[in-house]
């Protein structure tokens, strides 16, 4: 049985990194009680999700990230007029978001990506543009020797039309596992100062943990609190999105599933889903489960465990496919309906903001 204290803490929103670990050890049905309930306090029945289009620009990258499938040596570049014909198909579809990423190419200057925006925002003035991971603003402030400062990146996008940005490249926020699977990526404290100024601007974004290869379970609780207490200082997050590392088709997945260990399992996702829920509670109201990489059947079941969003239809999508995910691109707005509705819960499309549309 869970202690009464730590209940009472965690619906108080004040779960300690002590609680967090008690949690990760508890029986599975106790946990996932605790974070429905969180979950129904926080935002009752509705399960959201949006209809979006992810746009990965390029795959060259001068990354050298250990757990990357998606970097390509003689990969693609979109230009323009292939951008916008996918922006337009998306809008066509229905899609008030368009979530754009990419490789960090070696010439892409602040104005390159200052450009994506505005053509998108010139033809399509009211698509909301969900751009540019932190990792990549990084680059376009200080590399091809622009050397802005991240406020001053941040405030051309901005005015180029960036809406909100995605949470990613977070990874595992804790320098030492960094260090050894992104040792080239820009550090726990770089991140935090990309979001934090974003939030300072207005720009909002989501939170993202990529789990499942070499962190420990403290480590996994230690990011959680890390972004607990930006929220509590810039309320800045949309959302959190636990993101099960893909172990197939890149370094550190090989030599995992060299040493037998083939990534997440159901059961560990679920509990990172619930503990999420719990850490975060009163703090960030929206825990998303990723059909593309949980697959929807157990994305459904995270609704269960915690979870309250499910997500967008996304039309197509890399990163994921290539490092293994086989859960598709697209997924049709009835179907969604249908796995909501069929997990006794009320379906409700939303905008990048979580409003209802
Ligand atoms: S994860 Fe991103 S930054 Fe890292 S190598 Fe892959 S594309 Fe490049």
């Amino acid at each position: 049985m869970l202690p009464t204290d730590v209940i009472d803490r965690a619906h108080a929103g004040r779960c300690t990194k002590e609680d967090a670990l008690l949690l990760a050890a508890v029986p599975l049905s106790e946990l996932f009680a605790l974070a429905d309930e969180l979950r129904a306090e926080a935002v009752g029945d509705a399960v959201t999700y949006i209809l979006n289009r992810n746009i990965n620009f390029t795959s060259m990258c001068t990354g050298t990230c250990r757990f990357c499938a998606f970097r390509e040596d003689d990969g693609y570049k979109l230009e323009i007029p292939e951008i916008l014909r996918k922006v337009e198909e998306a809008v066509c579809a229905g899609a008030t978001e368009i979530c754009i990423q990419g490789g960090l190419r070696q010439d892409m200057r602040l104005d390159d990506y200052c450009g994506i925006l505005e053509s998108i925002k010139f033809e399509f003035p009211s698509v909301h543009l969900h751009a540019y991971s932190p990792m990549e603003v990084w680059h376009a402030a200080t590399g091809v020797g622009d050397g802005v400062s991240i406020r001053d990146a941040l405030t051309a996008l901005k005015k180029s039309g960036l809406g909100t940005m995605p949470g990613t490249a977070a990874e595992i926020l804790v320098d030492e596992v960094r260090a050894r699977i992104c040792p080239d990526k820009l550090n726990t404290s770089q991140w935090v100062e990309v979001i934090r100024t974003a939030h300072r601007l207005g720009i909002k974004t989501t939170a993202t943990i990529m789990y499942g290869h070499i962190e420990s379970v403290q480590d996994r609780i230690d990011h959680l609190f890390l972004i607990r207490d930006i929220q509590a200082e810039t309320h800045g997050f949309t959302e959190f999105v636990p993101l099960p590392f893909m172990p197939y088709n890149n370094e550190l997945g090989r030599t995992m599933i060299r040493n037998g260990n083939y990534g997440t399992t159901g059961i560990d996702d679920l509990r990172m889903h619930a503990i999420a829920r719990i850490v975060l509670h009163t703090h960030i109201q929206n825990i998303q489960a990723s059909w593309v990489k949980l697959g929807p059947k157990l994305a459904q079941y995270a609704l269960c465990c915690g979870a309250n969003d499910l997500g967008g239809t996304l039309m197509e999508e890399k990163i994921s496919k290539s490092a293994g995910a086989t859960a598709g691109e697209y997924m049709p707005p009835p179907e969604f309906d249908w796995i909501i509705r069929n997990a006794g819960r009320v379906p409700k499309v939303r905008n990048t903001l979580y409003e209802y549309i």
